[in-house]
This record gives structure tokens, C-alpha cells and sequence, in this order.
């Protein structure tokens, strides 16, 4: 069976969770501030505060935007659902924007069009790793008074035109969960490049305490925190974060590696002219945290079929981004919402194998599966 994906994990990374437990100190400390330092100075950003995970690097992010209660954020249906509830969560409401049928990622156009009085934020989705026209929303959000965030959970070693995501905005948040490109197990991160940001950041992941734990165990006279305001229990750990850092030195390598399948998949699949494939224009550069392409009217097999066939032959494969509004917990917010371009795509595309090391013959045997299937149906509806 060839899986859609594996994090790539060596006994390096096991052996910083092991060094790290044996030293004692194993909740949020100065392995969380090593893998903070070396995000900032990866991604270019100027301070970078590690989380739980992307969801809760969402939340904070909305809270230090002042997005609160009855405020609209724009945003894609077509994400992880995690992207609209972080809105909820703030008692927000998510305002769901078409998006672009050939990158997946947000119209600026349509999201122009649903700003209101009531929008605070604009949540753009650098969606399976290609990045966002992020100088179209920035300029959006400047026309209107409004703030940008990126939700990057996908995009951790992409770039836009020639800076690393991470490094063009004020929130910018990550994660490092198994099915991205690189994980700490569960983890998050959020870069800035403001101060007051990040200040507050560190404040909420750890209960709103003015002292950190570390702060307190090495102080060398007696000092007595205070809850400033009421925070969270948003903590990275100590051993997630040893983890990181050694993910986060192996991160370049991994995305040329993806690259390198993702190319192999484009040249093979370009002669098949049922299949849509990944787009990157000039000034995009995508980690390929997913490879997806989209089924055309054309095809002769329906994405269902494929997907089965493929199952069938030993390759595992998922259907593309999903809808949020389509889920049940957004029936509400579904009511009178057209998003034709992003429910073709959520019924369309199909996401294939890509992992490292993912070696020639596997790549070779999804190539000739899928287009194997593909021609002799094609045959079989001629006959
Ligand atoms: C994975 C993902 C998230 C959630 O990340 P977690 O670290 O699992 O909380 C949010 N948004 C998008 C677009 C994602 O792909």
C-alpha cells in the first residue's frame, strides 16, 4: 500500500526527545525559545512565539487582532474547517469568499466584494502550500482599515515573491501537525513582526502570567507573577520543540525533495488532458505540502471511481480541500451562500501520494495507475 503521506522523522529527531526528557525540563522552556529564535531567523519574520498547534496560533491570533463579537472576518469555505472556527471562537463571524479555480486560494476580487461595515480581519488560506496574492489582500486590508492574518498551516517553507512565508504580515500562523510538511507531533507557530504582538502572544498561550515559569526558576531572588488577563494553556512543550529543531534544519531539503516528485507527477500527468494541474506562477514558490489535481468534465472515470481504482490497486488518495459551509456545524452560515467554484473543487480534485523518501517506482507506479485507469476507460467508452 503506497500512503498519501509519512512525516519525515529520523532518529535525530527521536534522539532530541530523548536528550530533552533526561534534562527534566519538559513543558514550554529554552528549547521553546531555541525553536522560536531559528523560526524568526528562518522565515525572516521578527519574533515567532511556538503554540499548541495551528488552531490555537488562530485563536491568539484573532484575540490580538481585536476581532470579538459580531465582528465579520472574510475568509475561504474551502479550507480545513479549523480556519472558520477559530473565527467562531471569538465569537466572530466567518464571511465565506469565493476562490480562484486554478491556485484554490481567495479571490481578491469576490473578497472585496463581501466586505461590509462589520469586517475586521481578512484570514487568507496559503492553501496546501501555495502561497496567497498576499500584496492583494495587504492592500485590501489597508484601502479598508481592515487587518490581514495568514493562516500558513500548509505553508511553512513557501515563498512569495522571493521572501519565505512568514515574513510579509503581522500574524502569520503555522502548523506542525503530522499531514504538514514538517511536525513537531502537534505544534504551532505564529510570527510578527510588531513587538506589542508578540508581547501579548506570550502572554495568552500561558494563562495571561506576567512571568514565565522559566523566569521564575531562575530567579535568583523571590518574584510573584500576576494573571494580567485571562489567557490560555496554549503551551508547546520542551520535547516538541527539540523535535522542531531538528525538522526545521532538515525543512529546505524536505521542500525540494516534494518538489521534486511534485515535478515528476506535472511532467508525466501534463499529456493527459482530463487533468487540471498545480499552478505556480512567477513569484510563487509552493512546498507542495499536498499535490492535488482537478478531474475535468471530460474525464471518463468520475473522482469517486478513480479514487476507488486506485484503492484498489494499493495507493491511498483523498478528495480535495473541504467546504466548511458544507459541513453540519455551518448549516447556518450555508443558508442563501453560493460557492460554486469551491464545491466543483472539493468534488473534483483528488490528492496523491507524496512523501520523502518516496522512491522512483512508487512515483512511477501512481503515475501508470492513474493513467492507466484513465486511457483504458477512455478505450472502453469508445468501443
Ligand atoms: C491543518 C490546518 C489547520 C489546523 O492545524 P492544526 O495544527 O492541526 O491545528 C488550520 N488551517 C489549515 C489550512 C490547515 O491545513
Amino acid at each position: 500500500m503506497i500512503p498519501l503521506a509519512k512525516p519525515y522523522l529520523t532518529k535525530e529527531e527521536a534522539q532530541a526527545a530523548y536528550d530533552t526528557i533526561l534534562t527534566g525540563w519538559i513543558t514550554q522552556g529554552p528549547k521553546v525559545q531555541e525553536f522560536e529564535e531559528k523560526f524568526a531567523s528562518y522565515t525572516g519574520a521578527s519574533y515567532a512565539v511556538a503554540v499548541s498547534n495551528c488552531t490555537t496560533a488562530l485563536h491568539l491570533a484573532m484575540i490580538v487582532a481585536g476581532v470579538s463579537t459580531g465582528d465579520e472576518v472574510i475568509c475561504p469555505s474551502m479550507s480545513y474547517i479549523a480556519t472558520a472556527n477559530a473565527i467562531k471562537y471569538v465569537g466572530a463571524v466567518p464571511v465565506f469568499a469565493e476562490v480562484l479555480p486554478e491556485t484554490y486560494n481567495l479571490d481578491p476580487v469576490d473578497v472585496q466584494r463581501k466586505i461590509t461595515q462589520k469586517t475586521k480581519a481578512i484570514l487568507i488560506v496559503h492553501q496546501i502550500g501555495l502561497p496567497a496574492d498576499i500584496d492583494a489582500f495587504a492592500a485590501l486590508c489597508q484601502k479598508n482599515n481592515l487587518i490581514l492574518i495568514e493562516d500558513a498551516a500548509c505553508a511553512i517553507g513557501s515563498a512569495y515573491k522571493g521572501k519565505k512565508i512568514g515574513s510579509h504580515s503581522d500574524l502569520v500562523c503555522f502548523s506542525f501537525h503530522p499531514r504538514k510538511v514538517i511536525s513537531t507531533g502537534d505544534g504551532g507557530m505564529i510570527t510578527t513582526s510588531r513587538k506589542d504582538f508578540y508581547k501579548r502572544l506570550k502572554l495568552l498561550r500561558q494563562h495571561g502570567m506576567s512571568i514565565s515559569d522559566r523566569v521564575r526558576h531562575e530567579a535568583k531572588s523571590l518574584v510573584f507573577e500576576d494573571h494580567v488577563e485571562v489567557g490560555y494553556n496554549y503551551r508547546m512543550t520542551d520535547i516538541q520543540a527539540a523535535v522542531g529543531i531538528k525538522q526545521l534544519d532538515k525543512l529546505d531539503w524536505i521542500v525540494s525533495e516534494r518538489r521534486k516528485i511534485a515535478m515528476a507527477y506535472n511532467n508525466a500527468f501534463s499529456e493527459i488532458p482530463f487533468l487540471q494541474l498545480p499552478f505556480e506562477n512567477d513569484g510563487y514558490f509552493s512546498n507542495y505540502q499536498s499535490y492535488c489535481v482537478y478531474l475535468k468534465r471530460s474525464s471518463p472515470l468520475s473522482r469517486n471511481d478513480l479514487m476507488q481504482l486506485l484503492l484498489d490497486s494499493g495507493i491511498a488518495s483523498r478528495r480535495g480541500v473541504m467546504n466548511a459551509h458544507r459541513e453540519t456545524a455551518y448549516a447556518k452560515d450555508a443558508e442563501g451562500l453560493s460557492l460554486p467554484i469551491s464545491e466543483d473543487l472539493q468534488d473534483n480534485t483528488i490528492i496523491l501520494p507524496l512523501f520523502i523518501p518516496m522512491g522512483k517506482d512508487e512515483i512511477n507506479y501512481v503515475i501508470d495507475t492513474l493513467i492507466g485507469a484513465l486511457k483504458s476507460n477512455v478505450a472502453s467508452e469508445a468501443i
